[in-house]
C-alpha cells in the first residue's frame, strides 16, 4: 500500500509508526473476526497498548501519559483505519481522558489518567438516551445529592466501550429545571472492589450493528447507582454542557482524521484490485469510467489531506476552534461514505461479500455521518457561523 506523508510527520512520528504498525499487525488484525463475532475486544488488548505508551500518547507524563501531542494520537488512528480496525475503542478511551486532563480536578487527574494509561481502566462516555440523542437538553438521567454522595437514575444507549468501561462519564441533569446550566459529568467507576458491577449499575446488551461490529456498543442502566460527591467532573455542578462544549474539537477532529485514513486504504485497495481484475479482455482500470472516478475521488482525498493536516497542526498549537473542526467531521465522514460506496461498486459482486475488506469498510463507514454529532448537526452548528 502507497501511503500519504502527512506534512506534519517527522522521523520520530515515523519510528512511532513503525510500532503502532507492528503492534496492529500483531495484535489486533489476527483477532478481527473473531472478535467481531464476540462483539468485543479481548480486555487485555487495553493493558498490553498501555504497556506501550499506546493509549494517551498526548498526555503529559505526569499523569501517566506518553508527553506527545496530537500528532501521535492521530498514527494511531490512521494506522487503525489502514488496518480496516474501528473495534479497538481507543477514540472514546481518549477522549474521556481529555475531559478529565482539561475539565477535572488535580485530584481526578491524578487517580484516574495513570490507570486509563495503562490500560488498568477503560473509559467510555455515556451522553445518548433513548430519548435524547442530537439534542442532548433532553437528557433525562438525573443525579440527586443525598448527604455528601449522589444518586444516579436513568438510562443510556449507543455506548461505546460499555460492555468493558471501567470508567464512565455520565451525563446527568443535577437541576432539570435549569436547562442547559442543570447538566452535570459524573465519574463513574463501575466496579467494586471484587470486580463486580457496582450496585444498582447494569450493563445491557451488546448491540448488534451494522459495522464495527468487534465494538462494545451498549445499553447502560442506572438504578439509585451512589457516586460520591467527589465524582463530580471538575468540583462543579452545572459545567456539564460547558465541559462537553470545550471537548468538542478534538472528538470531531479525531473522528475526520480516521476517516480520511480509511478513505485513502480504499482508493489504494480500488487501485490494486481494478488494475489485477480483468473484463473485456482488459483490467477494468482501463476503461475511462474507472480512470476518471479513480482520478476524482484520489483528487478529493488529496485536498482533504491538506485540510486535515492543516487542522491536526492546528490542534497541537491549540488553535483549533469547534466550526472547523466541524467541519473536518462533516467532510470527511460524507467523503468517507462517498467512497466507500463508489470504491465497492469497482468490486462487483466481491465488494458485497463481507471477505473482501471494502465490504466491511463500506459497513464501518456508515456511522461515521451519525456519532460524534450527526452531519445535519455539523451543518446547524457550520450555519450558526455563517
Ligand atoms: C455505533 C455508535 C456508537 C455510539 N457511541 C456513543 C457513545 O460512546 N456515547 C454516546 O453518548 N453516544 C454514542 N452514540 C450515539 C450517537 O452520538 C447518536 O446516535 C447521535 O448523536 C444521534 O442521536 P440519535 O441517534 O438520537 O438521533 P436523533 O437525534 O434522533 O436524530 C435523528 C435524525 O434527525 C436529525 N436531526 C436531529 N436534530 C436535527 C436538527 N436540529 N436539524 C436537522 N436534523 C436534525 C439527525 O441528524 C438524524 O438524521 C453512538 C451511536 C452509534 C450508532
Amino acid at each position: 500500500m502507497r501511503y500519504p506523508n502527512p506534512s506534519w510527520m517527522n522521523s520520530d512520528l515515523e519510528f512511532y509508526r513503525s510500532n503502532v504498525r507492528r503492534f496492529i499487525e500483531t495484535e489486533i488484525t489476527p483477532n478481527q473476526h473473531r472478535w467481531a463475532k464476540q462483539q468485543h475486544v479481548d480486555r487485555d488488548l487495553w493493558n498490553k497498548a498501555g504497556d506501550l505508551g499506546l493509549l494517551l500518547a498526548d498526555v503529559p507524563e505526569q499523569y501517566g501519559g506518553s508527553d506527545g501531542d496530537f500528532t501521535h494520537m492521530s498514527v494511531l488512528f490512521e494506522e487503525l483505519a489502514y488496518a480496516g480496525d474501528r473495534s479497538f475503542g481507543v477514540h472514546v478511551h481518549a477522549i474521556v481522558a481529555h475531559y478529565l486532563l482539561n475539565q477535572g480536578t488535580e485530584a481526578q487527574k491524578e487517580k484516574y489518567l495513570p490507570k486509563l494509561a495503562n490500560g488498568t481502566m477503560i473509559g467510555a462516555i455515556a451522553m445518548s438516551e433513548p430519548g435524547a440523542g442530537s439534542d442532548l437538553q433532553g437528557v433525562r438521567t438525573t443525579a440527586v445529592k443525598d448527604g455528601n454522595d449522589y444518586l444516579i437514575n436513568g438510562s443510556k444507549i449507543f455506548i461505546s466501550n460499555g460492555y468493558l468501561a471501567d470508567l464512565i462519564i455520565v451525563v446527568a441533569k443535577t437541576d432539570p429545571t435549569a436547562g442547559a446550566k442543570g447538566t452535570s459529568l459524573f465519574l463513574l467507576e463501575t466496579k467494586d472492589a471484587k470486580g463486580e458491577n457496582v450496585k444498582g449499575f447494569k450493563v445491557g446488551r451488546i448491540l448488534e450493528k451494522l459495522g464495527q461490529k468487534g465494538q462494545d456498543t451498549c445499553e447502560l442502566f442506572f438504578d439509585n447507582v451512589r457516586v460520591p460527591a467527589d465524582s463530580l467532573l471538575g468540583g462543579a455542578e452545572g459545567r456539564g454542557f460547558a465541559h462537553l462544549m470545550s471537548e468538542l474539537p478534538y472528538e470531531r477532529l479525531m473522528l475526520g482524521v480516521g476517516a480520511l485514513a480509511a478513505v485513502e486504504m480504499a482508493i489504494e485497495m480500488t487501485l490494486d484490485y481494478t488494475k489485477e481484475r480483468k473484463a473485456f479482455g482488459q483490467a477494468i482500470f482501463n476503461f475511462q469510467n474507472t480512470r476518471f472516478k479513480m482520478a476524482e475521488l484520489k483528487s478529493q482525498a488529496v485536498v482533504a489531506r491538506a485540510f486535515i493536516d492543516n487542522c491536526i497542526e492546528k490542534i497541537v498549537q491549540g488553535k483549533l476552534d469547534t466550526v472547523t473542526a466541524s467541519i473536518a467531521k462533516l467532510h470527511m465522514s460524507e467523503l468517507e461514505g462517498k467512497v466507500m460506496d463508489e470504491c465497492l461498486q469497482f468490486f462487483g459482486g466481491y465488494g458485497y461479500m463481507l471477505e473482501y475488506p471494502i465490504a466491511q469498510m463500506f459497513a464501518d463507514a456508515r456511522v461515521q455521518r451519525i456519532y460524534g454529532g450527526t452531519s445535519e448537526i455539523m451543518k446547524e452548528i457550520i450555519a450558526r457561523s455563517l
